[in-house]
Protein backbone atom coordinates (compact mmCIF):
# COMPACT_ATOMS: atom_id res chain seq x y z
CA UNK A 1 0.00 0.00 0.00
CA UNK A 2 1.62 3.53 -0.80
CA UNK A 3 1.09 6.90 0.51
CA UNK A 4 0.93 8.42 -2.93
CA UNK A 5 -2.44 9.13 -4.55
CA UNK A 6 -3.43 8.00 -8.67
CA UNK A 7 -2.99 10.89 -8.97
CA UNK A 8 0.79 11.66 -7.41
CA UNK A 9 2.16 7.79 -8.97
CA UNK A 10 1.04 9.52 -12.56
CA UNK A 11 2.72 13.19 -11.97
CA UNK A 12 6.18 11.19 -10.22
CA UNK A 13 6.21 8.46 -12.68
CA UNK A 14 9.59 9.45 -14.27
CA UNK A 15 11.24 9.45 -11.05
CA UNK A 16 9.86 6.54 -9.52
CA UNK A 17 10.86 4.61 -12.60
CA UNK A 18 14.45 5.32 -11.28
CA UNK A 19 15.39 2.64 -9.07
CA UNK A 20 17.50 4.89 -6.90
CA UNK A 21 14.14 6.59 -6.03
CA UNK A 22 11.51 4.15 -6.60
CA UNK A 23 7.67 4.46 -4.72
CA UNK A 24 9.58 4.37 -1.23
CA UNK A 25 11.78 6.98 -2.32
CA UNK A 26 9.05 9.43 -3.76
CA UNK A 27 6.99 8.42 -0.15
CA UNK A 28 10.04 10.01 1.25
CA UNK A 29 10.15 13.06 -0.48
CA UNK A 30 6.65 13.67 0.01
CA UNK A 31 6.79 13.15 3.93
CA UNK A 32 10.06 15.39 3.79
CA UNK A 33 10.34 19.19 4.78
CA UNK A 34 12.88 21.62 4.03
CA UNK A 35 13.83 25.36 4.40
CA UNK A 36 14.93 27.93 2.51
CA UNK A 37 17.07 30.87 3.31
CA UNK A 38 17.56 33.39 1.00
CA UNK A 39 15.73 33.71 -2.27
CA UNK A 40 17.84 35.11 -4.80
CA UNK A 41 18.78 33.18 -7.73
CA UNK A 42 19.71 29.82 -5.41
CA UNK A 43 16.54 30.42 -3.60
CA UNK A 44 14.52 30.56 -6.33
CA UNK A 45 15.99 27.64 -8.60
CA UNK A 46 16.30 25.22 -5.84
CA UNK A 47 12.78 26.29 -4.43
CA UNK A 48 11.35 25.54 -7.84
CA UNK A 49 13.16 21.74 -8.86
CA UNK A 50 12.24 20.67 -4.89
CA UNK A 51 8.77 21.77 -5.33
CA UNK A 52 8.74 19.99 -8.81
CA UNK A 53 10.36 16.90 -7.06
CA UNK A 54 7.71 16.66 -5.10
CA UNK A 55 8.88 17.67 -1.66
CA UNK A 56 5.73 18.05 1.39
CA UNK A 57 6.30 21.21 2.67
CA UNK A 58 8.86 23.95 1.92
CA UNK A 59 9.69 27.20 4.07
CA UNK A 60 11.03 30.13 2.34
CA UNK A 61 12.66 33.09 4.46
CA UNK A 62 13.82 36.23 2.57
CA UNK A 63 13.51 39.68 3.30
CA UNK A 64 13.82 41.62 -0.46
CA UNK A 65 11.60 42.93 -2.27
CA UNK A 66 11.90 42.16 -6.71
CA UNK A 67 13.57 44.62 -7.56
CA UNK A 68 14.18 45.27 -11.88
CA UNK A 69 18.09 43.39 -11.80
CA UNK A 70 16.89 40.35 -10.36
CA UNK A 71 15.14 39.08 -13.52
CA UNK A 72 18.58 38.17 -15.66
CA UNK A 73 19.11 35.07 -12.80
CA UNK A 74 16.24 35.08 -10.63
CA UNK A 75 13.20 32.22 -12.09
CA UNK A 76 9.79 32.40 -10.82
CA UNK A 77 9.65 36.33 -10.92
CA UNK A 78 8.33 38.08 -13.50
CA UNK A 79 7.91 41.90 -14.21
CA UNK A 80 4.95 42.04 -13.05
CA UNK A 81 6.17 41.18 -9.69
CA UNK A 82 8.73 44.18 -9.33
CA UNK A 83 8.36 46.47 -5.58
CA UNK A 84 6.33 43.41 -4.39
CA UNK A 85 8.22 41.22 -1.61
CA UNK A 86 9.66 38.21 -3.19
CA UNK A 87 8.37 35.83 -0.31
CA UNK A 88 5.10 36.61 -1.84
CA UNK A 89 5.36 36.29 -5.22
CA UNK A 90 7.64 33.43 -4.98
CA UNK A 91 4.85 31.90 -3.20
CA UNK A 92 2.23 32.16 -5.57
CA UNK A 93 4.50 30.48 -8.28
CA UNK A 94 5.20 27.46 -6.18
CA UNK A 95 1.52 27.14 -5.65
CA UNK A 96 0.59 27.10 -9.13
CA UNK A 97 3.54 24.58 -10.11
CA UNK A 98 2.44 22.01 -7.31
CA UNK A 99 -0.46 22.80 -5.27
CA UNK A 100 -0.43 19.96 -3.21
CA UNK A 101 3.39 21.07 -1.66
CA UNK A 102 3.13 23.55 1.57
CA UNK A 103 4.88 26.19 0.92
CA UNK A 104 5.51 28.66 3.87
CA UNK A 105 7.19 32.51 4.11
CA UNK A 106 8.59 34.47 6.40
CA UNK A 107 9.60 37.78 5.00
CA UNK A 108 12.29 38.27 7.93
CA UNK A 109 16.03 39.06 8.06
CA UNK A 110 17.54 35.48 9.75
CA UNK A 111 19.44 37.42 12.15
CA UNK A 112 21.14 36.13 15.92
CA UNK A 113 18.07 36.84 17.63
CA UNK A 114 15.61 35.03 15.83
CA UNK A 115 17.48 32.31 13.95
CA UNK A 116 16.48 29.57 16.43
CA UNK A 117 12.98 30.72 16.28
CA UNK A 118 12.68 29.77 12.30
CA UNK A 119 15.04 27.43 11.87
CA UNK A 120 14.61 25.04 14.57
CA UNK A 121 11.34 22.38 13.46
CA UNK A 122 13.56 22.15 10.25
CA UNK A 123 15.98 19.27 10.29
CA UNK A 124 17.22 20.36 6.42
CA UNK A 125 18.75 23.93 6.00
CA UNK A 126 19.15 25.28 2.32
CA UNK A 127 21.72 28.12 2.67
CA UNK A 128 20.90 30.27 -0.54
CA UNK A 129 22.29 33.35 1.18
CA UNK A 130 25.17 35.58 -0.69
CA UNK A 131 26.99 36.94 2.26
CA UNK A 132 29.73 35.87 4.47
CA UNK A 133 28.19 37.22 7.77
CA UNK A 134 24.57 35.04 7.44
CA UNK A 135 26.33 32.02 5.86
CA UNK A 136 28.75 32.03 9.22
CA UNK A 137 25.67 32.71 11.40
CA UNK A 138 23.44 29.53 10.15
CA UNK A 139 26.96 27.20 9.86
CA UNK A 140 27.42 27.97 13.65
CA UNK A 141 23.54 27.10 14.26
CA UNK A 142 23.73 23.93 12.09
CA UNK A 143 26.70 22.62 14.00
CA UNK A 144 25.20 23.53 16.99
CA UNK A 145 21.74 22.27 16.99
CA UNK A 146 22.73 19.01 14.15
CA UNK A 147 21.14 20.56 11.38
CA UNK A 148 22.27 19.28 7.59
CA UNK A 149 23.09 22.86 5.83
CA UNK A 150 23.20 22.33 1.95
CA UNK A 151 25.29 25.28 0.95
CA UNK A 152 26.41 27.37 -2.75
CA UNK A 153 28.24 30.19 -3.68
CA UNK A 154 27.83 31.80 -7.03
CA UNK A 155 30.27 34.00 -8.48
CA UNK A 156 30.24 35.25 -12.60
CA UNK A 157 30.53 31.77 -14.40
CA UNK A 158 32.04 29.44 -11.01
CA UNK A 159 29.34 27.77 -8.57
CA UNK A 160 30.28 25.90 -5.69
CA UNK A 161 28.56 23.93 -3.68
CA UNK A 162 28.57 21.64 -0.23
CA UNK A 163 26.39 19.43 1.60
CA UNK A 164 27.28 19.77 5.37
CA UNK A 165 27.03 17.60 8.70
CA UNK A 166 29.89 18.37 10.62
CA UNK A 167 28.23 17.69 14.00
CA UNK A 168 28.27 13.87 12.87
CA UNK A 169 31.71 12.25 13.23
CA UNK A 170 35.12 13.87 13.57
CA UNK A 171 35.78 14.12 9.63
CA UNK A 172 33.08 15.89 8.23
CA UNK A 173 33.91 19.47 7.87
CA UNK A 174 31.78 22.81 8.82
CA UNK A 175 31.34 26.04 6.28
CA UNK A 176 34.18 27.33 8.52
CA UNK A 177 36.65 24.51 8.02
CA UNK A 178 36.63 25.10 4.58
CA UNK A 179 36.22 29.08 4.67
CA UNK A 180 37.06 30.55 8.40
CA UNK A 181 36.24 33.72 9.19
CA UNK A 182 39.10 35.70 9.96
CA UNK A 183 37.61 39.19 10.45
CA UNK A 184 37.80 40.34 7.28
CA UNK A 185 34.74 42.19 5.47
CA UNK A 186 34.73 40.29 2.09
CA UNK A 187 31.58 41.02 0.21
CA UNK A 188 31.36 38.03 -2.21
CA UNK A 189 27.01 39.02 -3.16
CA UNK A 190 26.53 39.06 -6.67
CA UNK A 191 25.95 43.08 -6.45
CA UNK A 192 29.62 43.44 -6.68
CA UNK A 193 31.06 40.15 -8.31
CA UNK A 194 28.25 39.89 -10.95
CA UNK A 195 26.74 36.48 -12.42
CA UNK A 196 26.01 35.33 -15.78
CA UNK A 197 22.16 34.50 -15.55
CA UNK A 198 22.39 30.14 -16.16
CA UNK A 199 24.84 30.14 -13.35
CA UNK A 200 22.45 31.07 -10.41
CA UNK A 201 20.20 28.12 -11.84
CA UNK A 202 22.81 25.80 -11.33
CA UNK A 203 23.55 26.31 -7.98
CA UNK A 204 20.25 26.26 -7.15
CA UNK A 205 19.80 22.82 -9.13
CA UNK A 206 22.85 21.76 -7.77
CA UNK A 207 21.68 22.60 -4.08
CA UNK A 208 17.93 20.91 -4.88
CA UNK A 209 20.00 17.62 -6.29
CA UNK A 210 21.61 17.34 -3.39
CA UNK A 211 19.25 18.09 -0.63
CA UNK A 212 16.99 14.74 -2.34
CA UNK A 213 20.22 12.66 -2.32
CA UNK A 214 20.12 13.38 1.60
CA UNK A 215 16.23 12.45 1.55
CA UNK A 216 16.47 9.66 -0.02
CA UNK A 217 19.37 8.63 1.97
CA UNK A 218 22.23 8.58 -0.37
CA UNK A 219 24.71 9.96 1.42
CA UNK A 220 28.09 8.23 0.70
CA UNK A 221 30.67 10.92 1.12
CA UNK A 222 27.95 13.56 0.78
CA UNK A 223 29.41 15.28 3.47
CA UNK A 224 33.02 15.39 2.46
CA UNK A 225 32.78 16.88 -0.51
CA UNK A 226 33.03 20.42 -2.16
CA UNK A 227 31.84 20.74 -5.43
CA UNK A 228 33.63 23.00 -8.05
CA UNK A 229 32.28 23.93 -11.37
CA UNK A 230 33.82 26.34 -13.47
CA UNK A 231 31.53 27.19 -16.39
CA UNK A 232 33.79 29.14 -18.40
CA UNK A 233 37.00 26.85 -18.65
CA UNK A 234 33.92 23.66 -18.40
CA UNK A 235 36.35 22.78 -15.30
CA UNK A 236 33.95 20.69 -13.71
CA UNK A 237 35.38 19.11 -10.01
CA UNK A 238 34.79 17.00 -6.62
CA UNK A 239 36.91 17.78 -4.01
CA UNK A 240 37.63 16.10 -1.16
CA UNK A 241 37.74 17.84 2.08
CA UNK A 242 37.68 17.11 5.32
CA UNK A 243 37.24 18.84 9.18
CA UNK A 244 39.94 21.65 10.04
CA UNK A 245 41.54 20.46 12.90
CA UNK A 246 42.02 24.44 14.05
CA UNK A 247 38.14 25.32 12.96
CA UNK A 248 36.71 27.39 16.22
CA UNK A 249 33.12 26.30 15.10
CA UNK A 250 33.30 22.58 14.83
CA UNK A 251 36.26 21.19 16.14
CA UNK A 252 35.92 21.71 20.01
ZN1 LIG B 1 34.43 23.39 11.06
Amino acid sequence: MTLLSEKELEKYSRQILIDKVGIKGQEEIKASSVLLIGCGGLGTSAAQYLVMAGVGKIKIIDFDSVELSNLNRQTLLLEEDIGLKKTEAIAKRLKRINSASEVITQTKKIQKHNINKYLKPYKIILDCTDNFKTRYLINKYCHKNKKILISAALQSFDVQAFAFSSWKNKKNPCYECIFPDIGQKINNSCDQLGIIAPIAGLGGVIQATLTLNVILKNTKEIFQEFISLDCFSRNFRKIKVRKNPECKICNR
